[in-house]
């Protein structure tokens, strides 16, 4: 089977998470199944050995995909998470929520100026995440390859925040 197959039958929906009225998609049974989870990081290390400089993840399920796709392939990784998390010097960028505002953070010497990234989450929805974690990149001198999810909600309209982006999904519902 196709890595696209294997990623569609991994996934698990959960109804009315974590409000009523979501269906939340469960990114748990795929990585708990190194087969499915080890198709992943092979597809994503297959398009950019060694055309990319550090991978990027964003809070939290994203630094599951890009710890293990950096080690796969050999450059170091970055975290951009929830502000206050991060010691030391840091950048902050905040974006609109359905309800209210998120902040997201990285460290300022995080990346040296020009080095190619790809950046990574595991559900692409509105893309406002998404958004805020390459405009940060981009702040810090990071080029932004391209942006990888597992699964893009498609409804939701996330491709249109990224216009002009690169953005590969194994997996849209
Ligand atoms: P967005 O900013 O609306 O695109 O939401 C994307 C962020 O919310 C990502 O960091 C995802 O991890 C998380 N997210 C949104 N919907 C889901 C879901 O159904 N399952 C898992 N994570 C989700």
């Amino acid at each position: 089977s196709t890595v696209q197959e294997v990623v569609a039958a991994t996934i698990r929906d959960v109804p009315d998470f974590p409000s009523p009225g979501i269906l939340f998609k469960d990114i748990g049974p795929l990585v708990g199944d190194p087969e499915a989870f080890g198709a992943v990081i092979e597809h994503w290390r297959g398009r950019h050995t060694g055309s990319i400089d550090k991978v990027v993840g964003i809070d939290a399920r994203g630094f599951i995909f890009g710890g293990a796709l950096a080690l796969a392939l050999g450059v170091g990784f970055v975290p951009v998470r929830k502000a206050g998390k991060l010691p030391g010097a840091t950048i902050e960028r905040s974006y609109d929520l359905e309800y209210g505002q998120a902040t997201l953070a990285v460290q300022a010497d995080a990346l040296t100026p020009g080095e190619r990234v790809v950046v990574v989450d595991d559900v692409l929805a509105t893309g406002g995440t998404a958004e805020a974690a390459c405009e940060l990149i981009e702040q810090v001198g990071g080029v932004v390859a391209e942006f990888l999810v597992v699964l893009e909600l498609v409804a939701l309209g996330g491709r249109d925040r990224l216009t002009g982006r690169v953005v590969e999904a194994l997996a849209s519902a």
